[in-house]
């Protein structure tokens, strides 16, 4: 059985593509602990048709950031949903100003997570990644395919490409993450919260994370 962390506030922080929802999913598994993913909660809204994902799109599929306040409005809003449990964020704050925003809200981070990945690893990851639009499930034609060819495991249906895997919308994420996210790095070293980890294949990665969490995070039990 999972062993269950009773307070804990991560943040994963990492390119498009570094592992970033992976992480998520597997410290999920083993410490019980869900994530506030801000990509999957604008696809979402983006499947569903509403006005949020209508007024996302454009900037998504052009591989752009959306707007901070935007965003933080959305993120805020799940987080207050969620209670005191602890929640790993895959994706917020990935600004500054968002990083501010958190701060203001008094919305206390224990750590950062930092994954470090080199960029032609990222490339080659994104290129061969396709997903199962209703569910998030990541696949990777390379290292994680599905069972059967361009279908999901678990219903069987067609798997996607995401809009902003194709290569022009990479390149422009790329330079947004350089640009906008990066300066994170040094913002939360500077407050002693950031740990980096670094590596090319998500499951030598994870047996680091996973003792980071187990001892670091607050007491398990
Ligand atoms: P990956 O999922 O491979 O790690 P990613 O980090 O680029 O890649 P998501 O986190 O799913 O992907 O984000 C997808 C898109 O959603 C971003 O390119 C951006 O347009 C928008 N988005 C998500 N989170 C934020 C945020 N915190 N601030 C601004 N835009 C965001
Ligand atoms: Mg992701």
């Amino acid at each position: 059985m999972a062993a269950r962390v009773p307070v804990s506030r991560l943040a994963l922080l990492g390119a498009p593509g570094s592992g970033k929802g992976t992480m998520a999913h597997k410290i999920r598994l083993h410490f019980g602990i869900t994530s506030v993913a801000s990509g999957e909660l604008l696809r979402d809204h983006i499947y569903r048709r509403t006005e949020i994902g209508h007024r996302a799109r454009s900037y998504i599929v052009a591989g752009r950031l959306v707007p901070d306040d935007f965003i933080t409005h959305l993120v805020m809003r799940e987080l207050q949903q969620r209670g005191d449990d602890g929640w790993v964020l895959d994706g917020f704050p990935r600004t500054l100003p968002q990083a501010h925003a958190l701060e203001c809200e008094r919305v206390r981070l224990d750590a950062v997570l930092c994954l470090d990945v080199p960029a032609d690893t990222i490339r080659q990851r994104l290129s061969s990644r396709w997903i199962h639009a209703r569910s998030g499930r990541v696949y990777n034609t390379h290292f994680n395919p599905p069972r059967n060819a361009g279908r999901d495991d678990v219903t069987g249906e067609p798997l996607v490409q995401r809009l902003d895997d194709r290569p022009d919308a990479v390149v422009a994420r790329l330079r947004e993450y350089r640009e906008r996210t990066q300066p994170l790095v040094t913002h939360f070293a500077s407050r002693g919260l950031l740990h980096t980890f670094a590596g090319t294949e998500t499951n030598k990665v994870w047996p680091e994370i996973h003792a980071f969490i187990s001892s670091h995070v607050r007491s398990l039990g």
